[in-house]
């Protein structure tokens, strides 16, 4: 009889998957639910499928599990709280899960706690919407408040024309979110993790950079003023403090020209921006996500190496066969660690891996990533 913890893990993406990795290593064992089969969760532990809204298969799910956390907002946290068994905690709580999940709801939780956030208005009709953008000036983002990812579910209109049609695109019963364009020089982002008794261990301003809306490259530390980055951890902090954020939460930031920090959304678990960390930091994010929810102590956020960088695989067209003919070829590229999700189907900008390089000079680290990743890349 195996007595090691085991921790339950909601959701069955490449966040469990690292995130099942690191407790592992840790000698802990997992169990996942997923909706569907999953091919990143494959071979990590025990794996159930089933309807995951169903309290009584979440129940089940839950059984015998010192601790359940969530490895994505949409994981349903909120119909588990209440039929969680004896002796199971949930981290994140389902309230936080609940906050960052509705962008609406998010900004004015934020916004109340006194944080820095480009001018946001919760529309219903458009004839709100396009009262908010004359007030805030074009162009204006407008955002779903619930299950956008990638950029999906946003939408930035320069006209009051553009914006009757991404209204017209987008918007749910309860309308959109309108916010003002943020005019950033950089995006950066912060993770924090947090345990249920208060310990706390906040990592390096890393800098973002974004192509469609999506992840493309991380680069830790970011090269930015030490005052600019000292507000970006302050600010981050205490987004993560107004949600009760515990685990870890993601805090993505836009920096402005005059080295003013606004807050663009938050993410209540291991994030894109953080891969790096499990070759660039003393401890992973996943490590301390793993430790945080079990109330175990925090490692460092610490880097090893002056630089890491990170740099995304992504699929380049849609096929139910993955193509590996380009990792051998990576694997030549010195220094660099592959990381592939184990997904069973490619679509063009999935997310499919990616590849982190440490060093100490940015360009040549970024190179070697960059490298690497598109060696994988050009045949998925
Ligand atoms: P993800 O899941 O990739 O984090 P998402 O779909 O939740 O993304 P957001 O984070 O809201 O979308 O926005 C995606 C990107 O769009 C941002 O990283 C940024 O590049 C741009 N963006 C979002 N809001 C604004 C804004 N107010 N001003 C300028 N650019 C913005
Ligand atoms: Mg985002």
């Amino acid at each position: 009889m195996v007595h090691t913890p085991l921790i339950g893990i909601l959701g069955g993406g490449q966040l469990g998957r690292m995130t099942a990795l690191a407790a592992i290593r840790m000698g802990l064992r997992v169990r996942f639910l997923v909706p569907r089969p999953s091919g990143p969760a494959e071979g990590l532990g025990e794996v159930i499928v089933g309807d995951w809204k169903d309290p009584a298969v979440l129940r089940r799910f839950a059984e015998g599990c010192p601790v359940v956390t969530v490895e994505s907002e949409w994981a349903p946290a909120d119909v588990l709280e209440p039929v969680l068994p004896e002796g199971t905690s949930l981290w994140p709580k389902a309230e936080t899960v609940r906050i960052i999940r509705d962008k609406g709801r998010q900004k004015r939780v934020l916004a109340e706690a006194g944080l820095p956030l480009p001018d946001f208005a919760c529309c219903t009709t458009l004839e709100e919407a396009l009262a908010a953008a004359e007030r805030f000036g074009y162009p204006v983002m407008l955002k779903r408040y619930r299950g956008s990812y990638d950029g999906y579910g946003n939408f930035t209109a320069r006209s009051p024309e553009a914006l009757k049609t991404g209204w017209a695109q987008l918007a749910q019963e309860d309308g959109l979110l309108v916010e003002a364009w943020a005019p950033f020089v950089r995006e950066l982002a912060v993770l924090v993790a947090r345990s249920p008794s208060g310990e706390e261990v906040i990592y390096p301003v890393v800098y973002t950079k974004q192509e469609d809306h999506r992840c493309y490259l991380v680069q830790a530390p970011a090269a930015i003023d030490p005052a600019v980055a000292e507000e970006a951890r302050r600010v981050a902090r205490a987004a993560v403090e107004a949600v009760d954020g515990i685990g870890i939460t993601a805090v993505e930031l836009f920096e402005l020209a005059d080295g003013r920090i606004l807050i663009n959304e938050l993410a209540p678990r291991p994030h894109n921006t953080g891969h790096y960390t499990i070759e660039g930091c003393y401890t992973s994010q996943f490590e301390n996500h793993v430790r945080a929810v079990l109330d175990w102590p925090l490692g460092s956020p610490e880097l090893r190496e002056p630089v890491a960088v990170m740099v995304n695989i992504l699929g380049r067209r849609s096929s139910d066969r993955i193509d590996l003919r380009g990792l051998p070829e990576a694997l030549r590229v010195p220094g660099v660690a592959v990381h592939l999700y184990g997904k069973m189907q490619v679509r063009p900008g999935r997310k499919m891996g990616h590849v982190t390089a440490t060093g100490s000079d940015p360009e040549e680290v970024r190179r070697r990533a960059e490298t690497a990743a598109d060696l994988i890349a050009r045949y998925l």
